[in-house]
């Protein structure tokens, strides 16, 4: 769009104006550039649905006519944005088994969109390594990767020295801009919203308002800003750049991966994805690679209580297979709790949280049918805690701060596992044997998970790979003691929280995704595990990407 253009340009004058005043230089033009797009959520298969469909024009066009190349990735599990990004952005193979899990060793509950959570974990488990944004930006991550992210960070509002004040401003025209033009396409779709509420006033508000809502929200404030973001980062050569997209992650769990709101996102991804492209053209000095990945998948779900009649998962664990009498709600004032909120909000208001607006979209996203207000799905009684998470629920014997293997666990509650397993709205229960590996209930049959006994698995082309990825999760300690799976339960995929598509589990269209990137670039194949994008990513940390890209 041309008036992108311009205001651009206008900002770049301002830039060039403030490094004058500071006597900057500009950034050195011998060094290669990083340049990360997620779609968040988006599967191979949809992806290839996409582009056979048309929806991605940009994106098809640069496979078939300019040579960049679709690289397939298995993301491992859980199927998850953190675990994804822990692996990708510091090479490390986290201890994340879910969006929200329990941590037993420090007695407390992990749920990435509460303030504080995110940043506890990355510095625990990133362990001092250099992240792949280091002094890079990052937008709608989980993690920061190291990335200071200037034009969110308030702290640059708050010392008004005449060179702040002016790179304040210099943001300020971009954010002036997207307010603009996000103002003008708000005021459209509302427009259209009242059209259609005419043509067909019952059906139109039962259904359009919330997904209005998200549209207006996700896909055109917060898209609009992360690509004028990302553009004005590269005009002004910031080292590396990681943004996720996404709202085609927020209409699939609304209603489902293949659902004509979620697919058309994905054209609206698809011009930002050309707007940043031709950004990148511009300024060739810069020498960006600009790799198009996706994080993991999603599987078509139903509601865990549709099959449960009307009860939700933890209700049914507790009444039917353990004391009946009903669930006690984790107490709301939790002390640890409030005092990580009050550190929270105090870390934003002195400008200490560069990721704080990672955390806050990621917060709209996963936290998504929390946020419309239902209540966290944790609960416990006597010591058993059932935290659901997605299309995955863990069951934690939390009087033991190490992970329990299922014999212990069948000496307490003989059967347990094999019985969840049968139930309609559970496919796989995971455990540990104290032995050697997992084991995995199905339909109340126990199968020692290995190569030459893949049990459930057996018959899948990705077969090898689905089972070290099971292996990697109960390697995890803060796993639960048992790992339930609606996915591939017998009455179909099916998640313990509200939404239509799901992810975290094993099915093939949640774990198989992929890496577009340029044509030289020489990335490992094949691509097995997140953590191999570390090294290839960690190059550009120091500008010396020839080997890979010669
Ligand atoms: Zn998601």
């Amino acid at each position: 769009m041309p008036l992108d253009d311009l205001v651009l340009g206008l900002q770049r004058l301002v830039d060039r104006f403030v490094r004058r005043v500071r006597r900057g230089h500009a950034p050195t033009p011998d060094r290669q550039r990083l340049l990360v797009v997620q779609i968040d959520g988006l599967s191979r298969e949809v992806l290839q649905l996409a582009l056979a469909r048309g929806r991605m024009p940009f994106l098809r066009r640069v496979i078939e006519r300019a040579g960049w190349r679709l690289h397939p990735m298995f993301v491992g599990l859980p199927s998850s944005t953190p675990a994804f990004q822990m692996a990708a952005m510091y090479g490390v193979r986290p201890d994340i088994p879910g969006f929200h899990y329990h941590d037993k060793r420090q007695r407390e509950d992990v749920y990435f969109p509460r303030a504080g959570d995110a940043a506890r974990v990355e510095k625990a488990q990133a362990a001092g390594r250099r992240g792949i944004l280091d002094g890079g930006a990052s937008y709608g991550c989980v993690f920061t990767g190291g990335a200071v992210d200037n034009l969110f960070t308030f702290a640059i509002m708050k010392r008004p020295t005449g060179s702040g004040l002016l790179a304040a401003f210099s943001a300020l025209v971009v954010l002036a801009w997207v307010a603009l033009k996000s103002t003008v396409i708000t005021a459209t779709e509302l427009l259209r919203a009242v059209l259609r509420l005419l043509a067909d006033p019952v059906g139109e508000w039962r259904r359009g308002w919330k997904w209005l809502a998200i549209k207006i929200g996700l896909s055109v404030w917060v898209r609009e800003l992360f690509t004028l973001a990302v553009a004005r980062d590269l005009y002004a050569g910031t080292p590396s750049i990681y943004v996720n997209y996404l709202d085609y992650d927020v209409f699939s769990h609304a209603y489902g991966p293949r659902h004509p709101r979620a697919l058309r996102s994905l054209r609206r991804i698809d011009d930002s994805l050309k707007q940043i492209w031709r950004v990148c053209r511009r300024v060739p000095e810069h020498r960006y690679d600009l790799y198009v990945l996706s994080d993991h998948g999603q599987a078509h779900t139903r509601l865990f209580d549709e099959v449960a009649g009307g009860r939700r998962f933890e209700r049914v664990v507790f009444d039917d297979f353990f004391t009946p009498g009903g669930a006690r709600p984790v107490s709301p004032a939790r002390p640890a709790g409030r005092h990580r909120l009050a550190s929270g909000i105090k870390a934003l208001r002195t400008g200490r949280a560069p990721g704080y607006f990672q955390r806050f979209f990621n917060y709209i996203e996963e936290g998504f049918p929390w946020v419309l207000g239902e209540l966290k799905e944790a609960r416990e009684r006597d010591n058993v805690r059932v935290i659901c998470a997605g299309p995955n629920a863990f069951i934690y014997f939390v009087d033991d701060d190490a992970p329990l293997p299922i014999e212990r666990i069948e000496e307490r509650w003989p059967g347990l596992a094999d019985e969840l397993s049968r139930h309609p709205g559970v496919g796989y229960v995971f455990a540990r044997s104290s032995s050697d590996g997992p084991v995995c209930f199905w339909r109340g049959k126990r199968h020692r998970l290995s190569l030459a006994e893949p049990g459930p698995f057996a018959g899948r082309a990705d077969t090898p790979l689905v089972i070290s990825a099971i292996r990697d999760l109960m390697t995890m300690p803060s796993a639960g003691d048992l790992v339930v799976y609606g996915i591939d339960a017998s009455t179909g995929h099916v998640s313990y929280i509200a939404e239509a598509g799901a992810h975290a589990g094993p099915s093939p269209e949640e774990l198989h995704t992929f890496v577009v990137a340029p044509p030289a670039a020489r990335l490992p194949e094949p691509l097995d595990h997140p953590v191999q994008l570390y090294p290839h990513f960690a190059r550009y940390l120091d500008g010396s990407t020839r080997e890979s890209a010669a």
